[in-house]
C-alpha cells in the first residue's frame, strides 16, 4: 500500500472523535503534509501510527510449515501463520514466540527475521507485521487461544491463506530454503 502524500485516514476505520490527552472534540487539519485529527486545546495533532504485530514461519524437519486456523474475525475459518499484536513493553521476538505458544502450544527459538510488511487493516488502518523464522523441538502442535486448529502443511499444497502478507512470508521462506539447499 502507498502512504505518499496521504490523507492518513482514507479507506481506514472511522476517525477518532476525541483527544486521548484532554478529551476535547477533534477536528481535521492539514498538518505536516497530511490531513490529521487536531486538538485545538492541546494545539497539536493526534498522530495515528501503524500497529505492530509479529508472526512466525515454523518449519518441521520435513520442510512443512505450521499454520493455524482462525477462530476469530477477520477471515475466520481460513488458515494463517501463528501471530498477533505486540503488547506494550514487549519485544517483537517475544511477541512472536508468545503467539506461537498461545496458538499452537509450541515453544520455539528465533532463527532470523524473515521480513517486514506494512499491511492494510479495516480495524487498525495499517499494521506493521514482522515475520520471524522460528525453530521448534518437533512436538505436535495443539491449537489454543484464537486458533481452532494447528497443523503442518507442505508449502506446495497450502489451504486458503487469510492474508497476502502471510502468503508472501511463506514464499520468502520457500525461496530461502531453495537457496540454502542449492
Ligand atoms: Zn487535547
Amino acid at each position: 500500500m502507498t502512504t505518499e502524500g496521504c490523507d492518513a485516514r482514507r479507506g481506514g476505520p472511522a476517525a477518532i472523535r476525541f483527544c486521548p490527552f484532554c478529551g476535547n472534540p477533534l477536528h481535521d487539519r492539514f498538518w505536516e503534509g497530511a490531513l490529521r485529527r487536531f486538538c485545538r486545546r492541546c494545539r497539536q495533532p493526534v498522530y495515528e501510527n501503524p500497529v505492530p504485530a509479529a508472526c512466525v514461519v515454523v518449519p518441521d524437519s520435513a520442510g512443512r510449515i505450521l499454520l493455524v486456523r482462525r477462530g476469530v474475525a477477520p477471515k475466520m475459518g481460513l488458515w494463517c501463520l501463528p501471530g498477533g499484536f505486540m503488547e506494550l513493553g514487549e519485544a517483537p521476538e517475544a511477541a512472536a514466540l508468545r503467539e506461537l505458544r498461545e496458538e499452537a502450544g509450541l515453544k520455539g527459538r528465533i532463527e532470523c527475521l524473515l521480513g517486514l510488511r506494512s499491511t492494510p487493516s479495516r480495524l487498525y488502518h495499517t499494521i506493521l507485521l514482522a515475520a520471524y523464522l522460528v525453530r521448534t523441538d518437533g512436538k505436535t502442535p495443539v491449537a489454543g487461544d484464537d486458533a481452532t486448529a494447528a497443523r503442518w502443511f507442505d508449502p506446495a499444497d497450502l489451504p486458503p491463506i487469510a492474508f497476502d502478507s502471510h502468503r508472501e512470508f511463506i514464499r520468502r521462506f520457500v525461496d530461502l530454503k531453495y537457496k540454502n539447499t542449492g
